[in-house]
């Protein structure tokens, strides 16, 4: 765990990583009119920081048999419209730097990474973070390090760092009953979740956030207008925690790296199918995916085992169904290996609740079919 990684992870926090993400793109100066390429097969907190900007989201597939964004359509879509790049580290995966930077560099527009699912990942030594101008990390109930809610941007390049900073002024911090009901929230997820509970946990959670009384994952994202969100920090509380908990990355990543092979050396079943990893990488996981042939089955018989299997992505822009995708303009068949992927892809916990009896019926569960 690089030191500077951990000094600089508290110094600039928002509410949630888009708030990160939307900082990051109003000070690279993106506005109406101007693209910002991402992934298809992402969830809709990323095009939402977009929008919020004005910019229109400019969607990549993603590669034949992988999760993240492919260089070939990052080369055939990209254009003089193009203000950014948004490369995400699916899973923990890192994405094809070397080929995605210079893609983007040889026109002259700024990378920015989506670290929200990894700290640790490297791709050639290389941790993510440090291939683009900027990047941006999340705390919420799925990340790797939970904290409750909220997200930084760390800034790699120094000009942008000194227009990120000027902006962080007109931040707010969010109304107190906000930030009580995150720390209620926190203290719920902290005590009640374990793998055995996922799938009740889960429908609780739709429910509370459906009436407003949890914090839901998504805002409706309307044209034109702006979520309260993006313009708040994060929770002075939340931050605090956050710092505290700053140490236990390097614990979170040998957990998540004992129960991957836990998975990888387990699950031998051959209607399950890895996802590659690029050569020379080193991944993290914040979740383990697999492919399978029969996914809302599988999900449906997980449910009654009580057996934790994730179904995100389950749309190219989750969790958007198709009546929805024009909303953030996603056109139907513009990525479809994205849609494909949605299609085959369930992915397990590796996070620190996960016991290694956790994984052990996750892995019987797999091979019994
Ligand atoms: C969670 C997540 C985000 C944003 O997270 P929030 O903190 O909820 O805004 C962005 N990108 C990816 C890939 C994520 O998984």
């Amino acid at each position: 765990m690089k030191s500077d990684l951990l000094e600089q992870l508290p110094s600039l926090t928002f509410f949630r990583g888009r708030v990160a993400l939307y900082a990051i793109l109003k000070a690279l100066g993106v506005q109406k009119g101007d693209e910002v390429a991402l992934q298809a097969f992402t969830c809709l907190a990323v095009p939402e920081a977009i929008m919020a900007t004005q910019g229109q989201p400019l969607y990549i597939d993603v590669e034949g048999a992988g999760v993240n964004m492919d260089p070939s359509d990052l080369e055939r879509k990209i254009s003089s419209k193009t203000k950014a790049v948004v490369i995400q580290h699916t899973y923990g995966i890192p994405a094809d730097m070397t080929a995605l930077v210079s893609i983007a560099e040889a026109r002259g527009i700024p990378v920015v990474e989506d670290c929200c699912h990894t700290f640790e990942s490297a791709i050639n030594n290389k941790t993510v973070g440090n291939f683009g101008v900027a990047s941006f990390y999340s705390y919420e109930w799925g990340k790797p390090l939970v904290v409750g809610i909220g997200g930084s941007a760390i800034i790699n390049d120094p000009s942008l760092l000194k227009t990120v900073k000027l902006n962080y002024e007109i931040f707010l911090d969010p109304p107190g009953s906000n930030a009580m009901r995150l720390q209620l929230q926190y203290l719920a997820h902290k005590i009640l979740y374990r793998p055995r509970l996922y799938w009740p946990i889960k429908s609780i959670f739709h429910l509370l956030g459906a009436v407003g009384a949890a914090e839901s994952n998504y805002n409706p994202v309307k044209e034109g207008s702006i979520a309260v969100d993006f313009h708040l920090r994060m929770a002075l509380g939340l931050r605090r925690r956050l710092v505290a908990k700053l140490g236990s990355i390097e614990s979170v990543t040998a957990h998540s790296n004992k129960i991957v092979s836990q998975y990888d050396n387990g699950i031998t079943s051959d209607a399950v199918a890895r996802v590659v990893t690029p050569d020379a990488s080193k991944t993290v996981y914040a979740r383990y995916p697999i492919l399978v042939k029969n996914k809302q089955e599988l999900l449906r018989r997980a449910k009654r085992a009580g057996v934790e299997l994730a179904e995100w992505y389950a749309t190219p822009v989750h969790p958007l169904k198709p009546n929805e995708w024009s909303s953030i303009h996603y056109e139907e068949g513009c990525c479809p290996n994205a849609e494909m992927r949605c299609a085959e892809i369930v992915t397990l916990p590796t996070h620190p609740a996960v016991t290694v009896r956790d994984a052990s019926r996750v892995v019987h569960f797999l091979n019994q079919r």
